[in-house]
C-alpha cells in the first residue's frame, strides 16, 4: 500500500478538525523506531506526543496486557472492580510528594483529568473559579479548552467557554514576561477579577508541553503554593506531559520542592494505552460525592496492566538516570551548533524534555518557518520531530527514554544535518 493512496482516502473520509503532521502510514513499531506502509524506517522522537516513555511496545508492558486480556478486558470498575486498579492507585498515591495521606481516581485521557481535577476542586473547596496560564495547554474537552491558555487552533469556533476561568502570564523571562511579572498579574487579577477567596485552584505545567517545553523555576512555583497557601487555592500540577521519568524524575513536580494538592497525570503512564489519573490530597480527593466521579472505560484494565508494568520498567531500567544522560548528549550536540547556526537562540529543558528554539537572523523574530524547514528535512531523512510553542518556532524532542544508544546517535546525526540545511533553504 502506498502512503499517498491512504492520505487521500483520509482526506475525504475524516474531517479536517483532526489535523495531521505527517503523511506516512504507520504500519509497525519497535521501541524508538516505526516502519510505515510502504516499508519505510523512521526513528520517533515524537513517542505519539510524550506516550513512549518506555518505548513503542516494550516487552514487559505487552506481556502484562497479553495476560490481561487472556484473564478480562472489561468489568467497569464502578460494577465489578478489580485488584491491579488499586494496586497502582497505590502506587500513584505514594508517588506524589505529600505528608498527608493520598487517593487516586482513573480516567482515560489527559483532558478528562483535568475536567476532573476541577470538578474535585470546586466540590472539596465549594469554590468555583479557576486561574491557568498563557500558553498552557490541558485538553481539548470544554473544561480544557477553557483552561488552555491559546484561542487558535484549540478554542476557534467553539463558542463560549465555561465562565470563571482567567489566564495570568506564564513567566518565559526571553519573551519578555519576568517570574515578578507573573506574580504582580496574579494579584493584578485578584484586585480587578475575581476575589481569591472565590479561587477553587490554580493550575500549571510545570514545563509547558505544547506551549513550548518552557520551564517555570523553582521559585515561580514555590510562591504559587505560597500564594495557596494564603488563600486557600488549590495548586494543580498538571503532568500529562512532564510525567514518568521525562524529566528526569518521575514527576516534574519533585524538581520544586513542593506539595501539590492534586496532580494530573495520562500519556506516558501506561505506555501506549488510553490511561489518566488524578491523584491528590486524600482529603481534597474525597470531596465529590459518591457517584460523582468515574466513567465507563475510566481505568480499562488493559490500560491498568500497561501502567503497573510502566512502572516496573522505569524503576528497573533507571530510566530517571538515563532520561538525565540522554538529554545531556542531546543538549550538548545542539550547543556545538550554536556558531554555525545563529538561528538557535535557546537551547533548554530538564532531563530529556528537551526544546531547541529559533529565531530569524534577519529579524531576530521567532521563526516558525525555521523550525517548520527543520522538521520537514528530517522527515525526508527519517527522523520525527514535532514542533510547539505559542510562536510556533520550537523544535521539542519526546524520543523513548529506551531510546538504543545507535538509534539515537544516528537521529542526532539526521538531526544535526536538518538544522545546518535548513539554513540554505
Ligand atoms: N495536559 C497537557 C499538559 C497535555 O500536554 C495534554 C496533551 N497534549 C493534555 C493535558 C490533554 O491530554 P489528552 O490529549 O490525552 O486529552
Amino acid at each position: 500500500m502506498q502512503n499517498k493512496d491512504i492520505e487521500a482516502r483520509r482526506v475525504d473520509a475524516i474531517s479536517r478538525g483532526v489535523g495531521v503532521m505527517t503523511q506516512i502510514y504507520a504500519e509497525r513499531a519497535e521501541n524508538s523506531e516505526i516502519w510505515d506502509a510502504e516499508g519505510n524506517r523512521y526513528i520517533d522522537f515524537a513517542s505519539g506526543i510524550a506516550v513512549l516513555n518506555t518505548g513503542h511496545r516494550h516487552p514487559k508492558v505487552i506481556d502484562a496486557v497479553k495476560a490481561q486480556l487472556d484473564r478480562f478486558t472489561h468489568t467497569c470498575h464502578q460494577v465489578v472492580p478489580y485488584e491491579n486498579y488499586v494496586t497502582l492507585a497505590e502506587r500513584l498515591n505514594a508517588l506524589v510528594p505529600s505528608s498527608e495521606p493520598m487517593k487516586t481516581i482513573f480516567v482515560t485521557t489527559g483532558a478528562e483529568a483535568l475536567e476532573n481535577s476541577i470538578k474535585i476542586a470546586r466540590a472539596s473547596t465549594g469554590r468555583n473559579a479557576v486561574i491557568a496560564f498563557t500558553g498552557g495547554f490541558h485538553g481539548r474537552t470544554f473544561m480544557g479548552m477553557a483552561l488552555t491558555g491559546k484561542v487558535a487552533p484549540y478554542k476557534l469556533g467553539f463558542g463560549s467557554m465555561p465562565a470563571d476561568v482567567f489566564h495570568a502570564p506564564f513567566p518565559v523571562e526571553m519573551h519578555g514576561v519576568t517570574e515578578a511579572d507573573s506574580m504582580a498579574a496574579l494579584d493584578k487579577l485578584f484586585k480587578a477579577d475575581v476575589d481569591p477567596n472565590r479561587v477553587a485552584a490554580i493550575v500549571i505545567e510545570p514545563v509547558q508541553g505544547e506551549g513550548g517545553f518552557y520551564v517555570a523555576p523553582v521559585s515561580f512555583m514555590k510562591s504559587l503554593r505560597a500564594l495557596c497557601d494564603q488563600h486557600g487555592i488549590l495548586l494543580i500540577v498538571d503532568e500529562v506531559q512532564t510525567g514518568f521519568a521525562r524529566t528526569g524524575k518521575m514527576l516534574a513536580v519533585e524538581h520544586y520542592g513542593i506539595e501539590p494538592d492534586m496532580v494530573t497525570m495520562a500519556k506516558s503512564l501506561a505506555g501506549g494505552f488510553p490511561l489518566a489519573a488524578v491523584t491528590g490530597k486524600a482529603k481534597i480527593m474525597d470531596g465529590p460525592a459518591p457517584g460523582g466521579l468515574g466513567g465507563t472505560y475510566g481505568g480499562n484494565p488493559l490500560g491498568i496492566a500497561a501502567a503497573n508494568a510502566v512502572l516496573d520498567v522505569i524503576d528497573e531500567e533507571k530510566l530517571c538516570d538515563r532520561a538525565n544522560s540522554l538529554g545531556q548528549r542531546l543538549k550538548q550536540r545542539l550547543e556545538s551548533l550554536r556558531d554555525s547556526v545563529p538561528e538557535i537562540v535557546d537551547i533548554r529543558g530538564p532531563g530529556f524534555m528537551n526544546a531547541v528554539e529559533f529565531n530569524d537572523v534577519k529579524t531576530n523574530l521567532p521563526s516558525a518557518d525555521f523550525a517548520n524547514r527543520v522538521r520537514a528535512k528530517a522527515l525526508e531523512k527519517g527522523l520525527i520531530l514535532l514542533t510547539c510553542g505559542v510562536h510556533g518556532n520550537v523544535i521539542r524532542f519526546l524520543a523513548p527514554i529506551t531510546i538504543q544508544d545507535t538509534v539515537f546517535s544516528e537521529a542526532l546525526d539526521i538531526l544535526e544535518e536538518s538544522i545546518k540545511e535548513s539554513r540554505v533553504a
